[in-house]
C-alpha cells in the first residue's frame, strides 16, 4: 500500500465518526520524502517525539507551509523547553509539574500560548510518563490555576499488553470528569477502536509510512 492509499483509508476510517478526528501523521524515523508525499497530498498535521529530530524534519518547511500544525507527541527534558515552544503548535505530552511550570515561564517569554494535552499513565506503568489518574485533578488544578497553561485535553499510551480499548474508556471517563474537550488516543494498531471510544485526535504512524528506521 501506498502512503496515499495509506491516508486515504485511514481518513476514510475517521470520516465515518460522529465526532471530529484529526489524524496525526506520527513522523518520527521516516525518511524525508515519505513525510514529503505526505505534504504533497495535502496532510498538514503532523507529531513528532524528539524536540531535535523535529527541527530536523520541520524547521525549513515551517515558512513553506503556513498551515502546518506540528504535535510534540513525547517527553520533553526542561532544557528543550524554549525550542520546543518555538517550532511546535501543540504539546500533548505535559507529563510533569517541573515540565508544566517551563513551558508556562516559556510560553509567557515567547508569547506563544499553545494548546496543551496532559499525558495520563492509565496503566500506572513505573516506566512510562504521565499523570497518575488520582493526580489528575491536582494536576489540572496546578497547570492551569497556578501555571495559566491551555489545557484543553487528556492523551495516553496505554501498557502493551493489555487490550487498549479499557484505557481509551477510561481516558474518555477521566475527560468528562474533568471537563476536557479533547481525547489523544489511539496509534496505528488501535486508532479505529480509539475513534469508537470518542478520540478528537488519532497519532499515526506506520500505519501511514510504514516501518520506521529505527
Ligand atoms: C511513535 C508514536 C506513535 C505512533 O506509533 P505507530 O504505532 O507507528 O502508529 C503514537 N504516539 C506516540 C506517543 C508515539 O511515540
Amino acid at each position: 500500500m501506498s502512503i496515499l492509499d495509506n491516508l486515504q483509508h485511514i481518513q476514510s476510517v475517521l470520516n465515518a465518526a460522529p465526532q471530529d478526528v484529526n489524524l496525526v501523521a506520527v513522523s518520527k524515523y521516516q525518511p524525508d520524502q515519505k513525510i514529503q508525499t505526505a505534504l504533497d497530498a495535502g496532510h498538514r498535521i503532523f507529531g513528532e517525539n524528539r524536540v531535535q529530530e523535529a527541527y530536523k524534519h520541520w524547521q525549513s518547511r515551517r515558512d513553506q507551509y503556513s498551515d502546518l500544525q506540528l504535535h510534540l507527541i513525547g517527553p520533553l527534558q526542561s532544557n528543550k523547553t524554549a525550542e520546543a515552544v518555538a517550532l511546535f503548535d501543540v504539546i500533548e505530552s505535559v507529563d510533569r509539574e517541573k515540565i508544566a511550570r517551563a513551558l508556562a515561564k516559556e510560553m509567557d517569554k515567547q508569547d506563544r500560548h499553545l494548546p496543551c494535552y496532559i499525558q495520563v499513565n492509565t496503566g500506572e506503568e513505573p516506566q512510562k510518563a504521565g499523570i497518575l489518574p488520582a493526580d489528575l485533578p491536582a494536576f489540572l488544578t496546578l497547570c492551569r490555576d497556578e501555571c495559566g497553561l491551555n489545557i484543553v485535553g487528556l492523551m495516553c499510551i496505554p501498557p502493551v499488553d493489555e487490550p487498549a480499548a479499557v484505557h481509551f474508556a477510561f481516558l474518555h471517563k477521566l475527560a468528562s470528569e474533568n471537563g476536557l474537550p479533547k481525547l489523544s488516543m489511539g496509534m496505528s494498531n488501535d486508532y479505529d477502536q480509539a475513534v469508537d471510544l470518542g478520540a478528537t485526535s488519532v497519532r499515526v504512524g506506520s500505519a501511514l509510512f510504514g516501518d520506521r528506521d529505527s
